[in-house]
């Protein structure tokens, strides 16, 4: 669905999101069936049938890769290693997507923001499948480090959001995540 002018939502097993612009954005390249490890299902064959180029935060390119083995939850992951050509980091600017590193579900996990749209796309910095909260800490490496990934995205200011799981926020999303951060 289009949730608002140039930004796609496509609910698979995670949440695709396409940014349209003067250039394309796809984030998330989504899960297999039965597998999270996590979201990287489709990467290699958009990689291979496209001239895109991968980006991803720094601690996270090794795992994509597989340089390095995953070891956090819920279990190995199975893709194809695919290489990332742009490693980004906190605070970073990217393709007019400012860069919010979010660890704490992952190592590397990072959420981005798109302030032309005042949109946060969070990845699975929270998750809003039966309200706005916390990814379940069975899934999280790091407990402590999500719920203060969630307290610094709360300091932003976002009228929307998307999230790799649970229906996307249109308006007062910041707000939102403002009385998440008071609960966590
Ligand atoms: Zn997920």
């Amino acid at each position: 669905m289009e949730l608002m002018k140039g930004a796609h939502v496509i609910e698979s097993y995670a949440t695709t999101t396409l940014l349209i612009d003067d250039r394309l954005v796809l984030i998330d390249t989504s899960a297999d069936a039965d597998a999270h490890p996590d979201h990287v299902g489709g990467l290699a064959s958009i990689k291979k049938n496209s001239p895109a180029r991968v980006a991803a935060h720094r601690i996270e390119a090794d795992f994509i890769s597989r340089k390095k083995t995953w070891d956090g939850p819920p279990g190995p992951q199975r893709h194809t290693p695919t290489p990332v050509d742009v490693s980004l980091d906190d605070g970073q600017i990217h393709d007019g997507l400012r860069v919010i590193f979010t660890p704490g579900h992952t190592r590397g996990s990072m959420s981005l923001l798109d302030e032309t749209r005042s949109l946060l796309i969070a990845g699975d910095a929270a998750n809003n499948e039966s309200g706005l909260r916390p990814m379940d800490d069975q899934y999280n490496i790091d407990p402590k480090q999500h719920r203060q990934s969630i307290k610094k995205l709360a300091t932003l200011h976002f009228d929307n959001a998307i999230f790799g799981h649970g229906e996307p926020i249109k308006g007062d999303a910041s707000a939102k995540f403002a009385d998440l951060a008071k609960r966590v």
